[in-house]
């Protein structure tokens, strides 16, 4: 594979990783702050109140989530505090994605981090891949799922989804 830069790499199998550096140059100087995005409150208001951010350009409470459902959920939260003059709403969704690929639903939903453990609970892999019937697979940490991730296997994805909400709104409500 040649490189734009002129390099050569040898590879089986290329991955592109595209659209997934927000575009924010435009706004350098203004008084907006930001760092990968634009920074918002758990409201999607930024520095300026009556500015908001939303989509994959928004850091919103410390996360930017690419993912469409951020992009069509934030918006409500997001007008709601512009016509509050402030952040009397906060998004508290649990971060989801789903896409299709090659005849495969594939949904995740939470919050992964790096030294979670991963624990298939349904189905499995074959050679690799997830088997007939696709699989689903826990991430979890100190005995708690932090995130979820379903290949066709919506229902008992659905179940730890909400499972993972509620307990994210039980937290918020504790803070
Ligand atoms: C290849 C690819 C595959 C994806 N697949 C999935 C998927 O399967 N599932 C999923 O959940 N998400 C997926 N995503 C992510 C999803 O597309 C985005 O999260 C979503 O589109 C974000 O919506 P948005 O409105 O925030 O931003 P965008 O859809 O990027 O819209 C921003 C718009 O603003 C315009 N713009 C930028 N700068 C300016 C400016 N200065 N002035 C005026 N206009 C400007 C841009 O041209 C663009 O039209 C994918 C993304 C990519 C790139």
């Amino acid at each position: 594979m040649e490189l734009f830069d002129g390099r050569i790499l040898p590879a089986d199998i290329v991955i592109v990783g595209i659209g997934a550096t927000p575009n924010t140059a435009w706004l350098a100087g203004s008084t907006l702050a930001l760092r990968d995005g634009v920074l918002c409150d758990d409201g999607c208001v930024t520095a300026l109140p009556q500015v908001v951010a939303v989509g994959d350009v928004a850091r919103v409470g410390g996360t930017r989530a690419e993912h469409w459902t951020s992009a069509t959920e934030q918006p409500r939260v997001a007008g709601a505090n512009l016509l509050a003059g402030g952040s009397s709403q906060s998004v508290r969704s649990v971060p989801y994605f789903w896409s299709d690929q090659y005849g495969a639903r594939i949904q995740f939903a939470g919050r992964r981090r790096e030294g979670d453990t991963v624990r298939i609970t349904e189905g499995g892999l074959t050679d690799g891949a997830p088997a007939e019937g696709g699989l689903l697979a826990l991430y979890e940490r100190e005995g708690r799922t932090t995130a979820v991730l379903a290949v066709d296997r919506p229902r008992p994805f659905m179940r730890v989804r909400r499972e993972l909400s509620l307990e994210s709104r039980v937290e918020s409500a504790a803070l």
